[in-house]
């Protein structure tokens, strides 16, 4: 270990996002991360079989105008365009008779329209009040709410759910979104396995300590889940009581994915949704067939990811494949064979799966990504206060960190 003029403490999209952005202002920096991998929530696995199987995020969401879209082509990765199976009308919802389905959108807008109109009110509520009293949709915009926000409605703010920027264009990476993180870190000097447990910035240098030693910096961007500065096991002295305040006010909500091999999948329309429920929201949500690939991603949330997680190995695929075959018939069980599943929230260097505001707590969200002392930086999905929660936010807020230190460094 030797002294440097930035450390950049996470290679995850903010961090490598940071890291690229000193590298062409020509900033020394090093990049120090807990894994043996590069990417942290965003993991593209490759199977046995080839296939390209994103653990953490797969969509580029707002992709008109996502920063990793226009920079997978640079880097010889292909941009797919085609919308996802939850995106406007035309899209095909398997079980769910088109009446209802339509009635369910006819709530959901009406939902998030209070919501949207809430967002200037004088004291910020959790997301349920704003649903219907009585809906029968209630259960199922509490499950889509738990795929968005990865909590409950009723402990998620309304107001942050109401400044979040989203231009509803959603694309995707053939070879992944984590293989699109990972190919832009190529260049950067990152060490893995190297967790950061202290930054004490009590002297003229900042000195880093992690179990292979120590570095010193002039400055860090500190860019681990807000999850991982509220948990204590990267600790500051002295103590940042603020911080740590706000990185509690923004919990870590939890989304799991389990993918299945599907065997002769023919019968199975492709980039096609299905819900395991209409009327609860312990629902796992099913895409059938992303990219024509022979396989159905499942994905859970919230209290039931939590509860699954908690049962631990196949809990995941029990559920996935008694929900399908209850909607696809029981054949369905010999054709599907699980190939990975994930468990964000049992992961020590994530805690769950991306952030959301307790109620009353947006302006967690500044205060977690303001500067200290202009030589501590911070940044992140939760740092970001529109685009939270994606990895195109997480860029936002690494590259808005390196150019504060550039600029200062620079002076
Ligand atoms: C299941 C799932 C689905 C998702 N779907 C989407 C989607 O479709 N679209 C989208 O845009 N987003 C999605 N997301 C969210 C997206 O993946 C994250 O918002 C984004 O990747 C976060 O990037 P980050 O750099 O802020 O944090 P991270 O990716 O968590 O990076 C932080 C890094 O810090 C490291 N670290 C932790 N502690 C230490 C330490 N003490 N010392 C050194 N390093 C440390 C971690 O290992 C990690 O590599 C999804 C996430 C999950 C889990």
């Amino acid at each position: 270990m030797h002294d440097i003029d930035v450390v950049v403490i996470g290679a995850g999209a903010a961090g490598v996002a940071a890291a690229r952005r000193l590298m062409t202002a020509q900033i020394p920096a090093v990049v120090l991360e807990a894994r043996r991998r590069i990417g942290g929530r965003a993991w593209t696995l490759r199977a046995p079989s080839g296939l390209a199987l994103d653990l953490g995020c797969g969509w580029l969401h707002s992709a008109d105008q996502n920063e990793w879209a226009a920079i997978a082509p640079t880097l010889g990765l292909t941009v797919d365009p085609t919308p996802p199976p939850w995106g406007g009308r035309g899209r095909r919802t398997i079980g769910f008779p088109s009446t209802a389905q339509e009635a369910f959108r006819a709530a959901s807008e009406r939902f998030f329209a209070r919501i949207d109109a809430a967002a200037d009110d004088p004291v910020d509520r959790p997301a349920s009040d704003f649903l219907e009293p009585g809906s029968p949709w209630n259960p199922l915009l509490n499950a889509v709410g738990n795929y968005i926000s990865g909590g409950e409605l009723d402990c998620v703010s309304a107001r942050d759910l109401a400044v979040y920027r989203d231009t509803g264009v959603n694309w995707r990476v053939t070879e992944g979104y984590g293989a699109l993180i990972e190919a832009y870190a190529a260049p950067l000097d990152v060490r893995l396995d190297c967790p950061v447990t202290l930054i004490d910035h009590s002297g003229p240098l900042l000195r880093i300590a992690t179990p292979r030693g120590d570095i010193s910096a002039r400055a860090a961007i500190v860019a681990v889940p807000a999850s991982i500065l509220a948990g204590g096991s990267l600790r500051f002295a002295p103590a940042l009581p603020d911080k740590i305040a706000a990185a509690d006010a923004l919990p870590l909500g939890l989304a799991d994915k389990l993918f299945l091999r599907a065997d002769a999948p023919d019968d199975l329309p492709i980039e096609s949704r299905l819900f395991g429920a209409l009327d609860q929201s312990s629902t796992g949500s099913y895409h059938l067939r992303p990219f024509g690939r022979p396989v159905v991603e499942c994905y859970f949330a919230g209290r039931l990811a939590w509860e699954l997680e908690r049962e631990g190995d196949g809990a995941f695929a029990r559920v996935a494949v008694d929900q399908l075959a209850n909607h696809l018939g029981h054949d369905i069980r010999k054709r599907l064979h699980p190939i990975a599943a994930t468990a964000w929230g049992r992961d020590p260097h994530a805690l769950g799966s991306y952030s959301y505001a307790r109620p009353g707590q947006t302006d967690a969200r500044r205060v977690l990504a303001a500067p200290v002392d202009d030589r501590l930086f911070f940044a992140g999905e939760a740092c970001s206060t529109q685009d939270y929660s994606t990895a195109h936010g997480a860029y936002r807020t690494g590259v808005a960190a390196a150019d504060s230190v550039a600029g200062l460094l620079k002076k």
